[in-house]
């Protein structure tokens, strides 16, 4: 038999799904069937993504969501549950750096500020265990579910400039690998936990680092990105979905704890 690797019908719950690589997941997942619960901070950008999913066919909702607070992931919850009855799948897309906690010629290691630092520490690691906390215990009502994480290249291969998103993403792969281990011993063996680990993607948060704004090149922290990376280019964020509908799929039924990296080769090669 061939494997299957359909979400028609799953109910998905997307955190940061109103950005750029959780919206280009909420419309594949609506394109594929599933209900799609997109879960964003700005509640307009959420909107708009479940809008456009509705009118293709599709059926989204979109939804405000702080991913730091609790209550806020709970009423979200909440709105999901009496939409559609259940949750099958959780991404935990919300994620990201800010330029306060990246170095730079005027602002050394030394100098980073602990808020800053702190921050990216919350969004990427609390950001994701918060709602793992509360969709995984609505997936172990039914003994079965899926946990996809969205890690990064830095957590294998830390990047120079910005130590506290790549400590943080380090983090995501533990907590995946310890949460896929406790659902599977402590909640339901059907409960899987897994995450992607995209390498370098044009997106809001990194195009000022990687191409020059006033002149369209690449800046020298780009071109050595490129040069890093055996298949020479950056990724589109489309190539994420294949191994993204695989990991939440029953064709991976028997995977969890793993992280995959999407990155072109870079993660594998030495440079040399
Ligand atoms: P993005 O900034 O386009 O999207 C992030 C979304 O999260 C935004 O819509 C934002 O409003 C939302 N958000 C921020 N704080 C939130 C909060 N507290 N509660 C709820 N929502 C919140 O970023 P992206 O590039 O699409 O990144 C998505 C994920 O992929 C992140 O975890 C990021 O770290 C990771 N990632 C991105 C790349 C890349 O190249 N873009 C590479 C590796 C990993």
């Amino acid at each position: 038999m061939l494997p299957d690797f359909g979400v028609k019908d799953k109910v998905i719950v997307v955190t940061g799904g109103g950005g750029a690589i959780c919206g280009t997941m909420s419309r594949t997942f609506g394109e594929a069937g599933a209900k799609v619960a997109i879960l964003d901070l700005r509640l307009e950008s959420a909107q708009s993504i479940a809008d456009e999913i509705n009118r293709k066919g599709g059926t989204a909702i979109g939804l405000e969501c702080n991913v730091l607070e609790k209550e806020s992931i709970e009423k979200a919850a909440e709105a999901v549950v009496k939409e559609w009855g259940r949750v099958d799948i959780l991404i935990n897309g919300a994620g990201g750096n800010k330029p306060q906690a990246t170095t730079n010629k005027d602002m050394s290691f030394f100098d980073l500020p602990a808020d800053a630092i702190q921050w990216v520490f919350n969004l990427n690691c609390l950001g994701a265990m918060l709602p793992s906390q509360v969709f995984g215990k609505l997936m172990a009502e039914h003994g079965e579910g899926c946990i996809l994480n969205i890690s990064s290249m830095n957590a294998f291969r830390p990047l120079t400039r910005i130590p506290a998103y790549s400590a943080a993403k380090a983090g995501i792969n533990n907590f995946t690998q310890w949460l896929a281990v406790d659902m599977a011993k402590n909640v339901s063996p059907k409960i899987r936990v897994n995450a992607i680990a995209p390498g370098f993607f044009i997106g809001n948060q990194n195009r000022d680092l990687l191409i020059d704004k006033e002149t369209g090149d690449l800046t020298p922290r780009g071109k050595s990105i490129i040069d890093l990376t055996p298949m020479n280019r950056f990724g589109e964020f489309e190539e994420l979905m294949g191994v993204t509908l695989f990991l939440i799929s029953p064709a991976s039924q028997f995977i969890t704890g793993v992280v995959i990296p999407v990155d072109g080769g870079f993660s594998s090669f030495s440079g040399v």
